[in-house]
């Protein structure tokens, strides 16, 4: 039995790990859960899972769980960031999930990674921005960390796993990562400037958190999943293409020197993932549809468009600056927010981040303090460049 702690319980991968979770009751149980300050949300998952433990980062959310919950579950109700680092401590919980969006769930993965947990990592912001500290971390740890983003679940398929095929990892010619092209490709940088958040957010293959849903729109993610490809697999940028696959069912492939193309392939839900990160090296029913190639008739296959995305080359060139990646994060979590709240256009959030990461003072971070300084230096920048440009 393998207890879970699950950051960010309440959102698009938290409802899919649970859904997972609940199916094989007698391998996984949903331990303690974790959130922003989604109350309704939190009552309705605590009274069906019955965790041993719920924090809520907010505190007056977390004394509105507990009215709720007194007398209905027996789930202890903790308040703020501390109780999620204890938990991911704690010798009750064997596996963690990463899935808080942002830079917020960076500390609670660390202390995880640190204390040797199988860490499933969605939130690819926190090893994005903390990189080589966040490695140094799982190593120093002990810790199992498995990639549940799609891309590099499909990667960590495609790799020889087996450590007696290593020397494999050392024919890898080029990893392929695979993007959607999101909900705007084939726009004109004239077209973009005009795109709602609600028309971001419609995701033509996934359902995914609003965040990251504009991220995959303006290839911000792409370009965040460029750098979390190279901490996981240790390999350089050059190292790695980008093809856009609209389909979304090859979730990515990995090309050896002797011609061979490893892929990964599978409908555009991320149970598949989930599923494949709780069981490894065994894998598990996620309760996935079928994929019928038939029925998907084609794969296509394009180069990214850089000038009307220009966000991806802007990660190709902050992945190359000390710290840059940390400050494309969290210049574009200033930026999104802004754009979600229609304070500023679609076209700015690249305008947002090209201004930070040419002003914020860059130097590579050497703990996580240094990080959380990084991260805050190019926020408050980001915020003054949106105040410039919504006044
Ligand atoms: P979401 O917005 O749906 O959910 C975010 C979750 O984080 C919520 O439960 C929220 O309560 C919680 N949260 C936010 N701030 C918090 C804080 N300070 N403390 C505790 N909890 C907090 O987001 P999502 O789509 O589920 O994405 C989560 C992460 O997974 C992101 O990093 C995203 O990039 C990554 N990811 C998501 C998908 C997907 O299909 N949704 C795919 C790959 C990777
Ligand atoms: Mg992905």
């Amino acid at each position: 039995m393998q207890n879970i702690l699950l950051l960010g319980a309440t959102g698009s991968i938290g409802l899919s790990t649970l859904d997972v979770i609940a199916r094989h009751p007698e391998q996984y149980r949903a331990y303690a859960l974790a959130a922003n300050r989604s109350v309704e949300a939190m009552v309705v998952l605590c009274t069906e899972h019955k965790p041993v433990h719920a924090v809520m980062f907010d505190a007056d959310a977390a004394a509105e769980l507990k009215r709720r919950l007194a007398g209905v579950v027996d789930t202890t109700v903790h308040a703020g960031e501390a109780p999620m680092i204890v938990l991911a401590e704690s010798q009750h919980v064997d596996t963690v999930m990463a899935a808080i969006v942002g830079f917020a769930g960076l500390s609670a993965a660390l202390a995880a990674a640190r204390a040797g947990k199988r860490l499933l990592l969605a939130n690819k912001e926190a090893l994005v921005s903390a990189g080589s500290i966040f490695m140094d971390a799982v190593r120093e740890g002990g810790a199992l960390l498995l990639p549940v983003d799609s891309e590099h679940n499909a990667m960590f398929q495609c790799l020889p796993a087996d450590a007696r095929a290593r020397p494999q990892m050392e024919r890898v010619e080029k990893i392929l990562l695979t993007a959607s092209g999101g909900p705007f490709r084939g726009k004109s940088r004239s077209e973009l400037t005009e795109m709602t958040p609600d028309q971001a957010c419609a995701h033509p293959n996934w359902s995914m958190g609003r965040k990251i849903s504009v991220d995959s729109a303006t290839l911000v993610n792409k370009g965040l999943e460029l750098a979390e490809a190279c901490w996981l697999f240790d390999r350089k940028p050059s190292e790695i293409e980008v093809v856009v696959h609209p389909q979304s069912i090859v979730h990515s492939l990995i090309r050896y020197v002797d011609g061979s193309v490893l892929a990964q392939l599978g409908q555009p839900d991320m149970r598949t993932p989930i599923a494949y990160s709780l069981s490894w090296p065994d894998r598990i029913d996620a309760g996935v549809e079928v994929l019928d190639l038939v029925k998907v008739g084609r794969l296509d296959f394009e180069a990214p468009n850089l000038s009307a995305f220009p966000c991806l080359r802007l990660a190709y060139e902050a992945i190359e600056l000390p710290g840059g990646m940390c400050a494309f994060s969290a210049a574009n979590e200033i930026a999104v927010d802004a754009f979600l709240s229609e304070r500023v256009r679609f076209t700015d959030i690249d305008r947002v981040i090209e201004h930070t990461l040419k002003t914020v003072d860059l130097a590579e971070p050497s703990n996580l303090i240094e990080v959380q300084d990084l991260d805050s230096a190019a926020r408050d920048i980001a915020g003054t460049f949106v105040t410039e440009l919504t006044g």
